[in-house]
């Protein structure tokens, strides 16, 4: 290891800064934010160095930067000359900042742009409130010390309460409910604290459209429960060891029942497990989200919503149509197709409006209906539209046409992938870029 690496107290320490320009106003900035008094010098007088606890340059001239860095050595001052390390004392890191917690990355000065990009891959994963949970330990640290002197058993509770619910309730910035759920764990058996359920909105299938919170999530989950639509390479991301249940329904064909799923998070959650409850895209549109968060609730089990890429969303993007448009979408309705009692439930005459974009979720098998109600309310079926099957993914198809030729195309086309009808004229906008199995082969 060529450098030290060590956290400062600078506190109201003053800390010299030689020289001018953007890369000294940077640090001076940095410093300031550490608690330090900066001081600026346009040139360096050795008796400068009286009661500084650092001294950095920047943009002065050599001859200066060069005492200046001798000065410091000799008195035992830390100083860095940037850009220069041959006169460096200390050199700094890229630091990733969540306060109290901060990261430090170097190279040792041999490429600070591989610092950077190593800096950008921890804040991806590093949760954006996770100072919120160093905080929470600190503020139960003296108590935690009292009830567990011995280290070992101290180590052991913490490294179960900081992965569990009350550190999870701290990053979701619920900290008055994180602070009940410490002070429980630390009165009863840390075994016996009921388990944290969150609903994750897994998006449209393709990885990289999972949010990084839900990406965090699925590394941290005892139990992945998930449905259908959720893809095997989102699946993939979850822990290796996380335990996977499918609950999935496919239409008429209901496999586990909504109330037993729902007993199914609480009993988990229950057992303390770390529960991710996976659907695909959005789990608040047309997910049934709603019920599960209100059945966990009632049992009194804390549950955290992740949303997620809906369909409509990764279908228009990848197809490039804009869900809503100065000129001719003023609106967007998300509508589903699917029946109840073998009713379509839907507000016709509202939707026949011009003007608007319509998304039909699970609108395949009852797209004749649809559309002749559409008729009967007035609608326009030269109106474009657009079929897209496995939306948000390398398969993505797509039908487009007016809406009287997709409907009548449509039974042909269908493949077994989910599929989304965007209707309106921002349809007529689209590219006709989609991928095939064969630009995949590629
Ligand atoms: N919660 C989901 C929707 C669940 S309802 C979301 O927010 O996307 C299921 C319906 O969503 C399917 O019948 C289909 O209409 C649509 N859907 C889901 N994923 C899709 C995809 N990748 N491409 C096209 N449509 C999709």
């Amino acid at each position: 290891m060529r450098y030290f690496p060590i956290f400062l107290d600078l506190q109201d320490r003053e800390v010299l800064l030689l020289g001018e320009g953007e890369a000294l106003e940077g640090k001076a900035a940095l410093l300031a934010r550490a608690g330090a008094r900066p001081r600026h010098v346009a040139s360096f007088e050795p008796e400068m160095l009286e009661g500084v606890a650092l001294a950095v340059a920047a943009g002065a001239p050599e001859h200066e930067m060069v005492a200046l860095s001798r000065a410091c050595r000799a008195s035992g001052i830390p100083c860095n000359i940037v850009d220069r390390t041959e006169l460096c004392g200390f050199i700094m890191p890229a630091i990733v900042e969540r306060d109290p917690v901060v990261v430090a990355v170097s190279t040792a000065g041999a490429s600070p742009v591989l610092a950077r990009m190593i800096r950008q891959k921890i804040e991806a994963v590093l949760a954006p409130n996770i100072g919120r949970v160093a905080a929470l330990a600190q503020r139960f640290q003296r108590a935690t010390r009292a009830k567990f002197p011995a280290l070992p058993a101290r180590r052991r509770f913490l490294d179960a309460v900081l992965t569990g619910p009350a550190a999870e309730l701290a990053l979701a910035g619920r900290d008055a409910e994180a602070a009940s759920a410490f002070a429980q764990a630390l009165d009863g058996a840390a075994g016996d604290q009921p388990g944290m359920v969150h609903l994750v909105g897994a998006g449209p299938g393709a990885a990289d459209l999972l949010t990084l919170r839900a990406l965090r999530l699925l590394g941290e989950a005892d139990v992945v429960v998930h449905d259908r639509l959720v893809s095997p390479e989102v699946l993939d991301c979850a822990r290796r060891d996380a335990e996977f249940l499918y609950v999935g329904k496919a239409r008429a064909n209901h496999c586990v029942p909504q109330a037993e799923i729902n007993a199914l998070l609480v009993s988990l959650a229950r057992q303390g497990k770390r529960v991710l409850r996976l659907k695909g895209g959005d789990p608040f549109i047309f997910g049934r989200g709603g019920e599960e968060m209100e059945a966990l609730r009632e049992a009194g089990i804390a549950c955290e919503v992740v949303p997620g890429v809906t369909a409509a969303l990764a279908c228009a993007a990848q197809a490039g149509i804009p869900l809503t448009h100065r000129d001719h979408a003023r609106s967007l309705t998300l509508v589903t197709g699917h029946t109840r009692n073998g009713r379509l439930e839907i507000d016709a005459e509202g939707l026949a409006r011009p003007g608007q974009t319509i998304a039909v979720y699970m609108g395949v098998t009852t797209l004749a209906p649809l559309v002749q109600q559409l008729r009967q309310a007035g609608y326009d079926d030269t109106t474009p539209a657009a079929l897209i099957e496995n939306g948000g993914t390398l398969r993505q198809r797509m039908l487009r046409g007016s809406l009287t030729d997709v409907v009548s195309k449509a039974p042909s086309w269908m493949g077994a992938g989910p599929a989304l009808l965007l209707l309106g004229e921002a349809c007529a906008h689209g590219n006709d870029f989609q991928f095939t199995s064969a630009s995949l082969a590629i």
